[in-house]
């Protein structure tokens, strides 16, 4: 935004409790409305409206409030997890284009998101790095031209270890991820490899095709972003620097390309790129997101409301690392499927799997 001040206008803003980015923000764009999420935070958010001029919003009704309040071209969702879902449906509803970069949001309501798209004719964006490769890949190709997706995985700070160690991680070491530098969230959903899984079941949703005919490999340096196999064989992939301006340009910016200052991607000192296939053992994770795909309904709802919990249980040192891949397996093993569910009905199975996770003894390892 503010590297190219003539094409945008900041409409409104919102944060969880990042109000020092928030005060920042406001003061420079000058939007209509602000929200803060956070319970915490709102006394101050308040006060950086009136301060700015800007209505104040509160809480997650707030951001649905937002989208139905101002008018806009585009509406970034970059919230993490469930929370992203009422105003992504709330801008579908009014035609506003998506910039999508919440994966929780198709990995719950995924048939319903994509089917409110299609009836409005509005454009989803995809910023996460992965999607938004796949995208520039595929440049409008429908899904018959299409093989496979390959999405391509760091494999996180523990590719490589032994499962039997996995038990003793801590935090920390699970938040330290070697090539992209994201939130907490996501940084364990990597370290466990559900953010590969939910990326498989968002792909799945995006680009209509099924997950048998998406796979999964490790390519350790981050720099192919992912690939599209056609189904005469030839293969286009994605490459780039691993920072997330540039994905995140590209969709603001679709279907202009512009020159932004990066230093062009060097091969010669890149040297190679590797591959390997993933470990189902010591990331169980990732074949509960394929289960989780293929019994469809509110499953992938349950998959991640468990892991929600399970991921905040971790960080708070409740569980252990392996605790996270229990919690889900025990969520997934409760629920009772229901296929083309409502939107209440996502509701519950996302609160059902909370609620699985919660159950999981404190101290449980694995
Ligand atoms: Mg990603």
């Amino acid at each position: 935004m503010e590297d190219f001040p003539s094409r945008f206008d900041v409409v409104a803003i919102s944060t969880n409790e990042r109000v020092d980015l928030l005060l920042r923000q406001a003061s420079q764009f000058k939007p209509e409305g602000v929200c803060v999420c956070s319970p915490t935070a709102r006394d101050t958010g308040a006060e950086i409206a009136s301060a700015v001029g800007a209505q104040f919003h509160e809480g997650e009704a707030g951001l649905t409030e937002m989208v139905a309040r101002y008018d806009a071209d585009i509406v970034v969702v970059a919230t993490v997890g469930f929370v992203g879902l009422m105003p992504t449906l709330k801008a579908i509803e009014r035609g506003i284009t998506v910039a999508l970069a919440n994966k929780e949001v198709l990995v719950t309501a995924g048939d319903l998101v994509m089917a409110a798209a299609r009836e409005r004719g509005v454009k989803l964006l995809p910023i996460d790095s992965e999607h938004n490769a796949l995208f520039q890949c595929l440049n409008g190709c429908g899904e018959q031209s299409v093989r496979r997706l390959i999405l391509t995985a760091s494999g996180g700070p523990f590719r490589g270890r032994q499962p039997e160690t996995l038990a003793a991680v801590t935090p920390d070491e699970a938040l330290a991820h070697p090539t992209w530098n994201m939130g907490r969230k996501i940084s364990i959903d990597s370290a466990t490899m559900m953010n590969k899984g939910f990326e498989m079941i968002e792909a799945a949703h995006l680009f209509g095709v099924p997950p048998e005919r998406i796979e999964v490999v490790i390519h350790p340096q981050s720099t192919i972003h992912s690939m599209v196999e056609y189904v005469d064989g030839s293969i286009l992939a994605q490459l780039g620097r691993t920072d997330m301006y540039l994905p995140i340009q590209n969709v603001l910016m679709w279907p202009d390309r512009v020159e932004n200052g990066f230093e062009p991607l060097d091969f010669a000192q890149l040297g190679q790129l590797t591959f390997e296939k993933p470990d189902p053992e010591g990331f169980p994770c990732l074949a509960y997101a394929y289960e989780a795909a293929a019994r469809g309904g509110t499953c992938p709802a349950v998959l991640n409301g468990a892991n929600e919990v399970a991921v905040a249980r971790f960080l708070a040192g409740e569980i252990g690392f392996l605790g996270i891949a229990r919690s889900i397996r025990n969520a997934l093993d409760a629920h009772t499927l229901v296929s083309d569910p409502t939107l209440e009905q996502i509701h519950e199975a996302d609160k059902e799997g909370r609620d699985a996770a919660q159950a999981v003894a404190a101290g449980t390892l694995g």
